[in-house]
């Protein structure tokens, strides 16, 4: 996964327990006189490794004897006594993330330009961050250890990239033997214990499509409940891999792949109830299609991995629209600039801009980035860079320009090429809005 998901403290020396990073004024942690780069070493003598520890350590009980190792060095045990439910009001350090183990054919770190950033060849597999972020893992090299901390401290659901569950196929895909391969005892073992599995299939025309993505939804399936989603999506090829086991994904092969994976959703939702294998939203744009209405996705079980998005997002577009009906914008037609999105989503959002001009006199414009760091069929708006956003100075109208806020770091203003956000701001000339969907709903109901 891209930083973009969590930060991973690539730098950071793993050490005994875990560093507070703040301390909220006036909380329980305050009264304690913990500190900002205090260590929480144990909880009640058992040991602290990261900050998912401290919460399963001290969750639900009220007296806690805290090991610390303060900043300047001295060693402190300090006895609390505290309400039910009483919060530390402490802030911790991001999790290092576990690197993975797999060389997997269409790994991003191949796509990245030799120049990227060190950060972003990082290769995280850590069942935490899955828990966590939705993050997902192999499980192929999953220890011992992170299987009993999984389930000891029910770090449910679990979200799993299977691919696929003919065993050369998966083998082949993760560059790994077939033995390391196989993770169907581990998925059983989760499952036993009560842990939920979400799977994905990133799709690879002529690997783990056609027969064997019928046989690994079929498998999947068999599963359910204890796998709860399978979402499969299409292979993303940049310009920098050039792999010639992979084979580029097309509006044909898309459309062929609705077509199957249409059929066994009937099936499926036959027998269990729920669609359960869902496509990704860039197979239905890129072949053309308009993505499945609202009862096709049931809760959205795997909405962040762009499965069910387009939808949730026309939804919420058109709660924005009732709303502007009840109450109209002031001065809608002051209203004036440019939405930046990939070229994968354009289609959509300037249908709905254009409505949304129409209806209220709004003068907003968008426009399509191409992506020139990693080649243009990379198409999805959160991997566009600034120099893919400065290229396309020469479209932009009005009097802003509107980023989505996917296209930044979530902890920092900075693009995946290292691009700052005030210095882009600069160089094109115009205030920029990195924004969210609330964000921009809310640009547009107070203008
Ligand atoms: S699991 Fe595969 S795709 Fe993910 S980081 Fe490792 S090699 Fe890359």
């Amino acid at each position: 996964m891209y930083e973009f998901a969590v930060t991973p403290a690539v730098t950071q020396i793993r050490r005994r327990g875990v560093t507070i990073t703040e301390v909220a004024p006036g909380s329980l942690g305050a009264e304690l006189e913990l500190e900002p780069g205090d260590r929480v070493v144990k909880v009640n003598g058992r040991v602290v490794r990261d900050y998912l520890d401290f919460r399963f350590h001290t969750g639900g009980e009220t007296e806690l004897t805290l090991d610390v190792l303060k900043r300047g060095g001295e060693e402190w045990e300090v006895e609390i006594e505290r309400g039910e439910g009483e919060d530390f009001g402490l802030s911790f350090e991001n999790i290092a993330p576990r690197q993975c183990a797999n060389e997997c054919l269409f790994c991003f770190c191949k796509g990245n330009p030799p120049d990227a950033r060190p950060a972003l060849f990082f290769r995280d597999e850590d069942v935490r961050l899955s828990f966590l972020y939705g993050n997902y893992t192999t499980l192929s090299s999953i220890t011992d250890d992170e299987m009993a901390r999984v389930i000891e401290q029910r770090l449910t659901p679990q979200y799993v990239s299977v691919h696929a569950t003919d065993l050369k196929v998966r083998a082949h895909l993760l560059g790994v033997d077939e033995k390391r391969a196989d993770i169907s005892d581990k998925m059983r073992r989760m499952m036993d214990a009560g842990i939920e599995i979400h799977a994905q299939v990133v799709l690879c025309p002529t690997i783990n499509d056609g027969e064997v993505l019928r046989k690994t939804v079929e498998d999947l399936a068999a599963e359910y409940p204890r796998v709860r989603s399978v979402a499969i999506v299409p292979l993303g090829l940049t310009r920098y891999n050039t792999d010639e086991r992979l084979t580029a994904v097309t509006p044909e092969w898309c459309r062929e792949v609705i077509r199957e994976v249409s059929a066994m959703q009937r099936g499926l939702k036959e027998s269990l109830g729920t669609n359960f294998a869902f496509l990704g939203d860039e197979i239905y744009l890129r072949a053309g299609r308009r993505v499945p209405g609202r009862s096709h996705y049931g809760d959205y079980p795997q909405i962040e991995d762009g499965v069910g998005m387009v939808r949730s997002f026309r939804e919420e577009f058109a709660r924005l629209t009732r709303r502007l009906e009840k109450s109209a914008p002031r001065d809608a037609a002051a209203l004036h600039g440019t939405i930046l999105t990939g070229t994968l989503f354009e289609p959509v959002l300037s249908e709905l801009i254009a409505d949304l001009n129409e209806r209220f006199g709004t003068r907003l414009k968008v426009t399509a980035v191409e992506n020139r760091y990693f080649g243009s069929e990379i198409v999805v708006a959160g991997l566009m860079t600034g120099e893919c956003v400065e290229a396309a100075r020469g479209e932009l109208e009005g009097d802003f320009v509107v980023l989505p806020s996917t296209a930044h770091k979530s902890d920092e203003p900075v693009m995946l090429d290292g691009t700052r956000l005030e210095d882009l701001e600069r160089r094109l000339g115009l205030p920029l809005r990195a924004l969210d969907f609330e964000g921009f709903a809310r640009m547009v109901a107070e203008s």
